[in-house]
């Protein structure tokens, strides 16, 4: 028997090329739109704007199937971690972060991740599969309509597992669904892709899709950068720069670059470095965010200590950038920026906890 399309993951133009290969007229496909995305209902019988022949024949050929959530873990400042199945056995996870007028969601976008940056936990557990786009939209639809009680998500950022860059098609499918006016509507200021520099692709994504773009840089020099982010060295910092400002010229100077800067102790953290970020930023217009290491089981690195950590954030901000320090949220459920690994759990003083993957 063919395999049912799971229509979750479908834009509205894709729907509207569904709906025309099975001859139905194409204002079916907003309508969809609007049950799945904005109702939260994926039962075809009861969408009662559908007649009974057509929704009995979606049922036969498609369905609307979102992940499987396997476990929630709540933090005690409320941040919530959602462990997820997928169809085939790999585990990602998303992370519902409140904050003072927003709630937003950390998704992810393959299982695992090939580019093997040294400070990250996902990076070490090596790769797995990409999510096809209804795995990633999934998420948002979950953190959505999972739990009734939840308030909806306000935005939505690619910071969770993957490179988001490496698996694009999908990932843009997704990302138009959460713009779409008939699904979640979210602003592009609201969605964020977060890249290690995968430079054709940033090239592809700005020509693609208007979203905010975050730059995991985390060193301004490429001997360092190439240790840190071996990617690195096939998309050295120039090319990265280039990129960054050829997206700044398509909008024509009316938007900013997020720059990640993870700071890690005796790695990236000296004023010099930081005075080296400043001459490498000085033409781009953005706005730097530091994260303090996270730490994860199998990892040597440390967090930079709150002197070395202001003393990086006062050298950036003398010189003009306005310069944020993330505030680690989700650290008792491994939620954090970079722990997550979608693996293994374990129950700690009585309380359940999500373990890292341990790196042999
Ligand atoms: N692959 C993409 C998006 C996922 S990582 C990227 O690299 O941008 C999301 C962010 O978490 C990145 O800025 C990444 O550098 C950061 N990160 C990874 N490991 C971390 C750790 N151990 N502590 C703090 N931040 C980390
Ligand atoms: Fe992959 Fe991003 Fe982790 Fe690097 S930091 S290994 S690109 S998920």
């Amino acid at each position: 028997m063919e395999k049912k399309e799971n229509l979750l993951g479908y834009s509205l133009e894709t729907l509207e090329d569904f709906f025309k290969r099975i001859e139905e007229p194409k204002f079916r496909a907003k309508q969809l739109l609007k049950w799945i995305h904005q109702k939260g209902v994926i039962e075809f019988e009861m969408m009662t704007d559908f007649n009974r022949p057509l929704r009995e024949r979606l049922a036969e050929i498609a369905v609307i199937r979102p992940p499987q959530v396997d476990e929630v873990h709540v933090s005690p400042e409320g941040t919530k971690k959602y462990l997820i199945k997928l169809d085939s056995g790999s585990m990602v996870e998303m992370v519902r972060i409140p904050e003072k007028k927003r709630m937003t969601l950390c998704i992810s976008s393959q299982a695992g991740c090939a580019l093997q940056c040294t400070f990250c936990a996902t990076g070490a557990q090596g790769f797995e599969k990409n999510l096809t786009a209804a795995e990633i939209i999934g998420q948002v639809w979950l953190a959505n309509f999972y739990d009734s009680n939840d308030s909806n998500i306000t935005n939505v950022v690619f910071m969770g597992m993957g490179e988001p860059l490496l698996n694009f098609t999908p990932v843009i499918e997704s990302a138009k669904i959460m713009k779409d006016q008939l699904a979640y509507g979210l602003s592009r200021k609201r969605i964020t892709i977060s890249t290690s520099g995968i430079t054709p692709q940033i090239d592809q994504l700005t020509s693609s899709i208007d979203v905010s773009l975050a730059i995991s840089l985390h060193a301004p020099i490429d001997s360092l950068r190439d240790e840190i982010v071996p990617i690195n060295k096939k998309y050295p910092i120039k090319m990265l720069i280039n990129s960054c400002k050829n997206y700044l010229s398509f909008y024509e100077g009316k938007r900013s670059i997020t720059i990640e800067y993870i700071l890690i102790d005796g790695v990236n953290d000296s004023p010099e470095l930081a005075r080296q970020l400043t001459k490498l930023l000085s033409n781009i217009s953005c706005k730097i965010n530091l994260i303090p290491f996270n730490p994860f089981d199998g990892s040597n690195y440390t967090r930079s200590n709150k002197d070395n950590i202001n003393q990086f954030k006062n050298i950036l901000m003398k010189k003009g950038f306005i310069t944020t320090l993330r505030v680690t949220r989700g650290d008792a459920i491994d939620g954090a920026c970079g722990q997550l690994v979608g693996k293994l759990t374990k129950s700690i003083k009585g309380k359940k906890l999500i373990k890292h993957q341990s790196i042999s």
